[in-house]
């Protein structure tokens, strides 16, 4: 070895030191002071010197010191002790600022001795940027497909798995490994119903040919449930046109199943209780053509569907009815009203008959406008309308039949009474007046049986005028209460006037129930207080007693027809007073209830806007 500086070689068949030469490597060669003994062009290039300018100066001196300690020496010195090494590290050069370098040393033995050290120094940073790029892009599909949402798979050409994404663990309970350790797997869980289906779909997946295909199964996960797969898979091929399996995707559509089936299954109930329902039901949009009819109001009606579908309500409704029908479609239409419209109302069949029928009404929203359509349901009200024109004529025959005689009674024993007591027959005179009491409750529970049924047929007139409702009380307590109750009763009320529209006959008979009942159910020394008040836009009315109450459960039943407690039945009444006057009270617009506490004494309270007519 040549001890000094490096020349180029002017001997063209001297191979080695043309390799020397021309090397791309930098090669430096170094004796155990770490001073360069001999170094290629390349070598002095790339620290932008000529070798010459190297040659005899020490390595500290030419990387700086810190470098040659911490990177270069201690491997150096492995190198001095007969080791070669390879390691990677960044320099800066100053030339071509920061590399990363490949660097090897060589130990060169004199006899026993390691003398020289030979470093051969390639740059490796095109290679190390190519191979950052591909760890990160490897990265870059790692991150892609392990953390897809669904579940993945690549399926290779001999039916086992290359590949399946964690998330085959959130969709089957089982992991990624436990699918590619065992290819059948998927099989194993399909749900038992379904598992030739999918055996047969794997078995064609693993024959080359074909485009994307999807199925949809059910599999049965880890924990036992039943969940929805949506499968699409389609072949895979590399860059050559090399066939290389089958990737799959399978998502979870339990829950859109679990919505799509409970639509399903609502269709179904609705369209069976369309079809199967005694109720009519048709669906139209309001005053259009009707759009589906159901047997029921088919068979109503006496039209076939197909006659109805050409027919709108104005069609089939009774010509006397027809005014307020049209009012209540026009509400609809405009949306006024929306839900559980009930109106009974008259209809003409098919046959010309006459058909009540009860109707309600539910719209049915939709997107726009011109979806909008209401259902109606029909009830056959024919039955209940004759009978209650039965009970009608009925109660007005038996009143006008009972209260002929009863007239007669209390016409006799008013004309007995006074002989009698002209008489001074005072025990006869007594007996005739307990015939004449008793004819007069009989003739008020008659004429209450006529109100009842007059307020209920809806053939009435209401007569409203405005009155003081204070002034009102007043008279109505001066005829219906005798002077020594009249003792029992406080009146609160304010100040000034309150004026109010109400039909005086009537409205005065709905107070004077109150008032007598508040009488009649209450200890004979006990107060009745009578208050007027004005809330907003009501006055309130309101009777309280201190009687014995009335139970809990009852309260609602009071107001109904009939309705009289258990326990009171001795009290004179046949339970038509607080029915009545609901009807009276609600005729006018307004509101009656009644809270009571059992031992403490009832109070009735009536609220009516104030309106002027
Ligand atoms: P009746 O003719 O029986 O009085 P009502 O319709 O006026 O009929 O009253 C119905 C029932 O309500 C009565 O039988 C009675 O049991 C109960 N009731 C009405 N008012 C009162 C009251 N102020 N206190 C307790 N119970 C009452």
């Amino acid at each position: 070895m040549d001890d000094t500086e490096a020349a180029p070689s002017s001997d063209p068949l001297d191979l080695h030191g043309l390799l020397f030469d021309t090397s791309p490597d930098l090669i430096a060669v170094l004796d155990s002071q770490f001073v360069f003994r001999i170094v290629n062009p390349a070598y002095a290039r790339r620290h932008g010197r000529t070798p010459g300018e190297i040659v005899g100066s020490t390595v500290a001196q030419l990387v700086g010191e810190d470098v040659f300690r911490e990177t270069i020496f201690p491997r150096l010195e492995r190198c001095f002790s007969g080791e070669s090494s390879t390691y990677e590290s960044w320099f800066t050069y100053p030339t071509l600022g920061p590399r990363y370098m490949e660097v090897r040393y060589y130990p060169l033995r004199n006899d026993e001795q390691v003398s020289y050290a030979v470093a051969v120094i390639r740059d490796f940073t095109d290679q190390k940027a190519s191979e950052d790029a591909l760890k990160e892009s490897k990265e870059h599909y790692r991150i892609v497909a392990d953390f897809t949402y669904d579940w993945e798979h690549w399926l290779g050409a001999d039916g086992t798995y290359i590949y399946v994404s964690p998330s085959c663990e959130r969709l089957t309970g089982y992991r990624a490994a436990e699918f590619t350790d065992d290819p059948e797997l998927l099989e194993k869980i399909a749900h038992p119903d379904d598992r030739e289906m999918v055996s047969r779909h794997l078995k064609e997946e693993h024959s080359v040919t074909g485009e994307a295909r999807s199925l949809d199964f059910r599999i049965i996960s880890r924990d036992g449930e039943e969940r929805w797969i949506g499968h699409v898979c389609q072949p895979v091929y590399d860059r050559d046109g090399h066939w290389l399996g089958w990737r799959g995707s399978n998502r979870d559509f339990t829950a859109q199943r679990r919505v799509e089936q409970g639509l399903r299954e609502s269709e179904e109930k609705f369209r069976r209780v369309f079809e199967d329902c005694p109720i009519g039901m048709v669906i139209a949009p309001p005053g259009k053509h009707f759009l589906q009819a159901n047997p029921a109001f088919c068979k109503m009606l006496g039209y076939t569907e197909q006659e109805l579908k050409r027919m709108t309500v104005r069609d089939i409704t009774h010509p006397d009815d027809w005014s307020e029908s049209r009012d209540f479609l026009r509400r609809l239409a405009r949306g006024d009203i929306s839900s559980y419209v009930i109106i009974d109302k008259r209809y003409i069949r098919k046959n010309g008959e006459v058909f009540w029928g009860r109707l309600t009404v539910t719209m049915l929203g939709g997107h726009s406008d011109e979806q909008i359509r209401g259902l109606a349901m029909l009830e056959d009200m024919t039955e209940q309308r004759k009978n209650e024109q039965l009970r009608e004529q009925y109660v007005s025959f038996i009143s006008h039949d009972l209260r002929a005689p009863l007239s007669v009674v209390i016409g006799q024993a008013s004309i007995l009474r006074s002989r009698l007591s002209s008489q001074r027959a005072k025990p006869e005179a007594a007996r005739t007046e307990s015939i004449l009491n008793s004819a007069w409750r009989m003739n008020s529970m008659i004429q209450d049986l006529q109100e009842s049924s007059r307020l209920e047929s809806g053939k009435w007139t209401m007569h409203r005028e405005p009155a003081d409702l204070g002034q009102l009380l007043s008279s109505v307590c001066d005829q219906v209460v005798s002077p020594e109750q009249k003792v029992r009763l406080r009146m609160e009320q304010p100040s000034g006037p309150t004026s109010i529209e109400v039909d005086h006959e009537r409205f005065g008979r709905a107070l004077a129930n109150l008032v007598t009942n508040a009488l009649k159910y209450s200890p004979s020394d006990s107060p009745v207080t009578i208050t007027l008040d004005r809330v907003g836009q009501e006055v309130l009315i309101a009777v309280a007693d201190q009687g014995a109450g009335i139970p809990l459960d009852e309260q609602p039943l009071v107001f109904d027809r009939f309705y009289r407690a258990v326990h009171r039945k001795k009290a004179e009444g046949i339970g038509l007073g607080l029915y009545i006057t609901r009807l009276i009270v609600e005729a006018h617009g307004g509101r009656i209830w009644v809270e009571s506490k059992e031992g403490e004494g009832s109070t009735f309270a009536i609220a009516l806007p104030i309106t002027t007519h």
